[in-house]
């Protein structure tokens, strides 16, 4: 099983930019001479089959890309004749990209059935006859039972047509999306449990799809799985009458706020004057060991839910002095009643489930547990507004409600299949905007709605990327836009490529806008100003990731650097992301600079002002004047 090659130059870096064409092909004639004795070694070892994975050829592919995989695979076959390949794809339709693959040397195909299920007959039609194919009809990206009914009808064309000599049936893909097995899964109840396969039980899936083809299987146990999916699909847990009602019935208008940006900006700084460079930070505080070994206890039941929110609110109340003692501007609650940001949301929605082992990874060493979204999803109560509102009453700096977005939530769980995404979006915005709205209504004035997923949402391919865009901007817009003008809604995406989505980026309206920024030195703002960027942002100085402190002078660099291509009276000052993972005794000294950084940038602020209209020129001759009173960061 190895990357193929195409996927590994066309998905990689190199001088930390993607591999244009220039450098494609030399770069990959050096790379495939080591391929190719790896194959050795491998028919050395008396291997009969290598699966080379392509996951590009779901994507838009250039001629050199296609170029690339002509001579790969045509390398690759000569190279060692006696090994089959076994060329995999999988997350989308191959589209234009399906007659070249289909004519490279290789001895079989697999292919996405589940994501691509209108492909299939192409790929019979087409198919040489020497050659074999896999259908991946068991979906390795979601958890729900394989519907045998409908994954047999199309297993049968292709057993008709290529008999059981060329036919090969496989997951849809990897099964590292999906937790281990069900068996350990004792607090799931029994009908919910029914509707459900994790990688073990999509593997016995796909043993009975052979055999039911080959009419070894009992036709009653096809029909107790056709029950199960038609269970599902009528279960009155997973339709909610009223959510359906509500969803069919958003009017334009819910999508809007009722004026524009500068009238809401002028109205927010009358309800709540910040100075210049107004600081904030993104929400979490140290999630210090004490705080998830109480919630641990909690969970365990060692603490009643009055000990467990007496220790929150003790919490609190530390978090927010400490945020007055280090004067800034906008404050927190700090985030401590939350594990993680998308399962604090779901426990309290309907229409999730909760895994007590579904571990996936993440990335790296990196696991989570996304929830289950099985059903249509409502808000029974409140799920923020008791802690943001305490934490309000300890102050009388504004303190800025904390909740994760539409897309967010639903991009980190499991989602429903019966139903497009764009539908349960939808229900989790009117969700998430019921929220907002109690927030305003208990006198938050700030409400931050996070969408670090927006991007990673984007579809493979980019013909694709405008109707995603469309719902996902509409859904964050539908959870945002209920609240008054001089309310002021701030998001916070933790990524700096924007340059392909900054026009969505902009329609979602935000009133503030946090980036990650610091690591990048503010060169991703270039993508804010060449589009000119229209609302306020807040350009991270401090990389959170790192333990180390930035000091008073790096930050101010990176300000002034922000400065030079953004409005200064658009900027705020605050880190890159959460400080959840870090330790206070990093996050006081940064909060401390970076707050020192903004008063001192206040203090230059009518020199700074004079350059609010300086857009960024790439190249731009240096203009003296402004070099001597604005050292750039370079210098
Ligand atoms: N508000 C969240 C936090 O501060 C945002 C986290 C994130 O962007 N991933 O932890
Ligand atoms: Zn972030």
């Amino acid at each position: 099983m190895l990357l193929g090659p195409v996927s590994f130059l066309k998905l990689g870096k190199f001088e930390n930019r993607s591999i244009d064409e220039p450098h494609f092909l030399p770069l990959l004639e050096k790379l495939l001479p080591v391929y190719g004795e790896i194959l050795r070694r491998l028919e050395g070892l008396g291997a009969d089959w290598v699966q080379f994975d392509e996951p590009v050829l779901t994507r838009d592919l250039e001629n050199f890309h296609l170029e690339g995989l002509k001579t790969t695979y045509g390398y690759l076959a000569s190279e060692a004749p006696n090994l089959n390949i076994l060329l995999a794809s999988y997350f989308g339709e191959l589209r234009e990209n399906l007659n070249p693959v289909i004519e490279l040397p290789v001895k079989a195909f697999h292919i996405d059935a589940v994501r691509a299920p209108r492909e299939v007959d192409a790929w019979l039609k087409k198919l040489p006859e020497d050659k074999l194919l896999s259908v991946g009809i068991v979906d390795g990206r979601n958890i729900w039972k394989n519907d045998f009914a409908r994954s047999l009808k199309i297993l049968k064309k292709a057993y008709r047509k290529l008999g059981e000599e060329r036919l090969l049936i496989a997951p849809s893909c990897s099964l590292l999306h999906v937790p281990i097995s069900l068996k350990a899964e004792d607090d799931l109840d029994d009908e919910l449990k029914q509707w459900l396969a994790f990688a073990e039980e999509k593997v016995n899936e796909v043993v009975t799809l052979a055999r039911a083809l080959e009419g070894r299987v009992p036709s009653a146990a096809i029909e107790s799985n056709t029950r199960a999916v038609r269970e599902r699909h009528l279960s009155p847990r997973i339709h909610n009458p009223d959510v359906k009602r509500r969803a069919a019935s958003i009017a334009p208008g819910d999508y809007k706020r009722s004026t524009s940006f500068a009238n809401r900006l002028k109205k927010q700084r009358k309800r709540f004057p910040l100075p210049s460079w107004p600081t904030t930070t993104i929400g979490s505080f140290p999630q210090t060991i004490e705080v998830r070994r109480t919630r641990a206890r909690f969970r365990r039941g060692e603490l009643s839910a009055e000990e467990y929110n007496l220790f929150i609110e003790e919490n609190i109340r530390d978090i927010i002095k400490l945020q007055e003692r280090l004067d800034l501007d906008l404050l927190v609650h700090g985030e401590f009643e939350r594990n993680d940001m998308v399962e604090y949301f779901g426990q309290q929605l309907e229409g999730f489930a909760f895994t007590r082992n579904g571990w996936v990874q993440s990335y790296g060493s990196r696991y989570v547990k996304p929830p289950i979204i099985f059903g249509d999803v409502s808000r029974p109560d409140p799920m923020t507004v008791n802690w943001t509102q305490y934490a309000q009453s300890l102050t009388n700096k504004p303190v800025k409600g904390m909740l994760t977005g539409p897309v967010t939530i639903l991009q980190w769980s499991f989602v429903r299949d019966d139903q497009p995404r764009s539908d349960t979006a939808r229900q989790i915005a009117l969700a998430i905007r019921d929220e907002v709205r109690d927030l305003e209504a208990a006198g938050i004035s700030f409400i931050q709605i996070d969408e670090p997923a927006l991007r990673e949402g984007l579809p493979l391919r980019r013909t694709d990327w405008v109707e995603y865009l469309r719902w996902a901007v509409e859904a964050f817009r539908l959870a945002s836009c209920v609240v008054r003008d001089d309310t002021q809604i701030h998001t916070h995406m933790c990524y700096s490529q924007f340059n392909d989505i900054i026009e969505a980026i902009a329609e979602l309206d935000a009133d503030v806008i946090s980036i990650e920024a610091s690591r990048s030195k503010m060169n991703l703002l270039q993508s804010f100003s060449a589009f000119s960027y229209p609302n306020d942002i807040g350009p991270g100085v401090w990389d959170i990731h790192s333990p180390r402190v930035p000091d008073v002078g790096e930050i101010k660099a990176l300000l002034r650097k922000a400065a030079e291509v953004l409005p200064a009276e658009r900027i705020w000052v605050n880190p890159d992301c959460g400080l959840k993972t870090r330790a206070l005794e990093e996050v006081i000294p940064s909060l401390q600079n970076m707050v020192a950084a903004a008063r001192s940038l206040r203090v230059e602020g009518a020199r700074v002002q004079r350059f609010k209209v300086q857009k960024f020129v790439p190249n731009r001759t240096k203009d003296q004047g402004l070099d001597q009173r604005l050292p750039t960061f370079d210098r």
